[in-house]
């Protein structure tokens, strides 16, 4: 017996009491579960992981992957289109396909480029099958992140192309036509409508068109 234990049992304290160190000590019960953060407050990667990870419609199970967007994260240009396509698909990239390859030409008759003060993103994050148009609940679902990318960039200039990006921007249910040619605002941040370059590949003669728009979002952005 330890001397120690001998005068506790001396002083009559039996059984022995043993300080039991502060580590020990059963802790309280800690709370893990972290607070997943709403969209419009997430950062980059959270946001990059929540898209990535999205079931929040039916869209994710029929397509390859996510097309979140590509360019420069602090761009002055934001071009939206409507959803990926089966190059986009892919790639996971935002207009990659025929569409795309015209974008890319148009832009560089104004002097702009892919991911050089631009941002391209599209109002669906997965391909709707057979490239169907949008559905009013899969807009509903995914624009939120859109909006955050939006919110995150802090373009200055945003250049929605066919009447989804439009429309979800602008809240209305106007044709293009009727919305070209003149400066929405999205948030206070000018918005400036054109026609969606798949559009312009079926119909050659709007190219022109499509072409002042871009112009006239040159003049818009340089005051
Ligand atoms: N059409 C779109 O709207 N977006 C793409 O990324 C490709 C084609």
């Amino acid at each position: 017996m330890s001397r120690r234990s001998e005068i506790l049992a001396e002083m009559g304290l039996t059984p022995v009491w043993k300080l039991r160190s502060v580590q020990e000590q059963p802790e309280p019960e800690q709370e893990q579960k972290q607070e997943t953060p709403s969209i419009e407050s997430m950062d980059w990667p959270q946001l990059k992981a929540k898209v990535s990870g999205c079931t929040d419609c039916k869209l994710r199970a029929g397509c390859t992957q996510t097309v979140f967007g590509v360019g420069d994260e602090k761009a002055d240009w934001l071009l939206v289109g409507e959803a990926p396509g089966a190059e986009e698909d892919r790639l996971g990239e935002p207009f990659v396909g025929q569409a795309g390859r015209l974008l890319d030409n148009m832009l560089a008759t104004v002097d702009l480029e892919r991911g050089r003060n631009v941002y391209i993103a599209n109002v669906l994050k997965c391909r709707p099958p057979g490239n169907r148009n949008p559905e009013p609940d899969e807009v509903a679902k995914c624009s939120p992140h859109l909006l955050r990318q939006i919110g995150l960039i802090q373009p200055k200039l945003i250049l929605a192309m066919g009447r989804f990006a439009a429309q979800t921007l602008l809240g209305t249910d106007a044709s293009i036509a009727s919305l070209r040619g003149r400066t929405h605002q999205y948030a206070g941040v000018p918005l400036i409508v054109t026609y969606h370059p798949a559009y312009l590949l079926r119909n050659l003669p709007d190219k022109s068109k499509a072409w002042a728009d871009l112009v006239f979002a040159r003049k818009t952005m340089a005051g």
